[in-house]
């Protein structure tokens, strides 16, 4: 994990001085988890530091905006706001006209189509805003509740957790049910293997998940930050069912190599989106296990054409149904 120092060092600009006041004013800022406008940081810097001026803390908020260590974030209220981007991913916000909160979400489908819009007419984007303005839950209930914030990385973490920790149990009913129903020793052999494998991975994340709660009590209470158009437990779910409807060892295989193919495929395309984060790295750690499981499953694969083809039990036809089945 980068720290906080390296964080800064990294975006300063070449042949930028160090200045202690600026500093100050980095770190103060990015001890803060909302939208801040320029008056609250200003109010925030001078009751820990009177002597810094109004003047040194804009020019400081400027000088953060251009080095990339904040973003600019415009609410439509006639002022400028302000967010740190340190282990703060990228994000869209709905916007309360009534209460005047802010809530962060992120759709990685959202945004490459945003690009595919940029790429088809030419043009070089810099940066996308998404704001969706209207009222939220609280509001248009009239319930009353406290504002609960988490860090958004948080958030992210949890949402990329409880994906990847989905797709791990679709994954282990899987392999459980392919065993259970291959003939083929070594075949069911690969499949308790993997299985048993998902079984670890799953009590990985799961620890993973607890941590995470552990050290952001109230992090469930929060609604989903991370969306996507289609989850990859889904590819399982569906791979499950084929063996519902009676597959043969040679089938099996390929209906796992499906999945794991796709599996690897939406977490290695989410992860690769996304900004330095625990979420991406969550996500580019399952990426890599699923792309094992993948490999071995086709070596698995391979080795049982071969082995059939000696024995002579096969055809032309590539995943033809054994006469029991
Ligand atoms: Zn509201
Ligand atoms: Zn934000």
């Amino acid at each position: 994990m980068q720290s906080l120092s390296e964080f800064v060092e990294q975006r300063r600009p070449v042949g930028g001085k160090r200045s202690g006041k600026r500093d100050f004013i980095v770190q103060v800022f990015l001890r803060q988890d909302g939208h801040l406008a320029a008056d609250e940081l200003v109010h925030l810097i001078r009751t820990e530091d009177a002597r810094i001026s109004r003047a040194t803390i804009y020019r400081t908020l400027q000088w953060m905006v251009d080095a990339g260590i904040a973003r600019k974030v415009d609410f439509g209220e006639g002022r400028y706001r302000f967010e740190h981007s340190y282990r703060h991913p990228r994000h869209f916000h709905l916007i309360c006209k009534t209460c005047n909160q802010s809530f962060e979400f992120l759709s990685s489908d959202v945004e490459a189509l945003i690009e595919e819009v940029a790429e088809a007419r030419h043009f070089s984007a810099r940066q996308s805003v998404l704001q969706i303005y209207g009222t939220c839950e609280n509001c248009q209930s009239g319930r009353q509740s406290e504002r609960v914030t988490a860090p958004t990385e948080a958030l992210f973490a949890r949402d990329a957790l409880r994906i990847a920790i989905a797709t791990e149990r679709s994954g282990l009913e899987f392999y459980s049910r392919a065993a259970a129903l291959t003939k083929d020793a070594r075949g069911r052999k690969v499949f308790k293997r993997l299985a048993l494998e998902e079984q670890e991975h799953l009590g990985t994340l799961e620890a993973r998940y607890k941590e995470l709660l552990a050290e952001h009590p109230d992090l469930e209470s929060h609604p989903t930050f991370l969306f996507f158009k289609g989850a990859a437990n889904g590819l399982f779910a569906a791979g499950t069912d084929a063996l519902r409807a009676g597959v043969d060892d040679r089938h099996a295989l390929l209906v796992g190599i499906k999945c794991e193919r796709g599996s690897h495929q939406f977490f290695k395309r989410y992860g690769d989106r996304f900004e330095e984060s625990e979420g991406k790295r969550i996500f580019l750690e399952f990426a890599d296990e699923e792309r094992e499981h993948l490999d071995l499953l086709i070596r698995e694969y391979r080795s049982l054409v071969q082995r059939q083809k000696a024995s002579g039990r096969t055809g032309k036809r590539p995943a033809r149904p054994k006469a029991q089945a």
